[in-house]
């Protein structure tokens, strides 16, 4: 069944609630913990939103998208890129990414976010979108002269605040070929598709979980679509994948 999961702010703390138009029916915990709707119905507000995820780790793609890899002057790779953020960098949506002082180059990369449902060792590409939750949108936000310098990217793209996710997880869609977009102040930067992906979905199950256990509400972000650019103080970003929603955030 399709299902719209978000984790609200209330008086009581940090809920996940399954949305239905203006009203959100609350779980005891997180569906992959096995939780279950408490029966409880609250009306639901946009402010109340927090990132939709709770996740062990943030397994993210580098240069999964050819015509990116290239605008950054980097090679296509042959296997999937790896890469952790931590989850301290998590923000939901309505919520502000903080430009840090230590940087002069943050650039959005819109990318699709994969919320994994049931922990996946050495799946296979075939069963690989069993494991799968559902999606949401997330920017992997990233201080690019930092990535250069530091020769690793732990805290470029690791900085409180780089990883704004939500503004939902959608459980029913298809991955293979839906646009991923990023306007900043109304005007589009990117505008791509997953079909574009060099590995796709699946692959990257595959691969990462051959490496490492994927454990429920961990979060997979698959890589950015070309049209990489700059924040500045007091943008408003908008991050849209069709059959999701958009995130919203501010720049600070
Ligand atoms: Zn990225």
């Amino acid at each position: 069944m399709r299902m719209r999961l978000a984790r609200l702010a209330l008086p009581r703390g940090a809920t996940f609630a399954y949305l239905d138009g203006e009203s959100a029916a609350l779980l005891d915990r997180a569906p992959w913990d096995g939780g279950a709707p408490t029966g409880e119905k609250v009306p639901f507000r946009e402010a109340e939103l927090l990132a939709p995820v709770v996740p062990y780790k943030i397994l993210c793609i580098g240069r999964n998208y050819a015509a990116h890899a290239k605008e950054l002057g980097n090679e296509v790779p042959k296997e999937p890129l790896l890469f952790l953020k931590p989850k301290s960098s998590l923000v939901g949506h309505g919520g502000k990414i903080v430009l840090p002082p230590e940087s002069e180059r943050v650039d959005h990369e819109a990318e699709l976010g994969v919320v994994i449902g049931k922990a996946a060792r050495n799946v296979s590409r075939e069963d690989a979108l069993s494991y799968v939750y559902g999606y949401t949108c997330v920017c992997d936000v990233s201080a690019r002269d930092l990535q250069k310098k530091d020769g690793q990217w732990s805290r470029a793209k690791g900085f409180d605040t780089f990883c704004p996710t939500g503004p939902w997880i959608e459980t029913v869609l298809d991955p293979r070929d839906v646009g991923v977009r990023c306007r900043v102040n109304g005007q589009t930067r990117q505008d791509g598709r997953t079909a574009q992906m060099i590995f796709d979905v699946p692959a990257l199950i595959a691969y990462a979980s051959a490496a490492m256990t994927l454990e429920p509400g961990d979060l997979l972000v698959t890589g950015t679509p070309e049209g990489v650019g700059p924040l500045a103080k007091g943008d408003a970003l908008e991050i849209e994948i069709d059959g999701i929603g958009t995130l919203a955030l501010s720049v600070a």
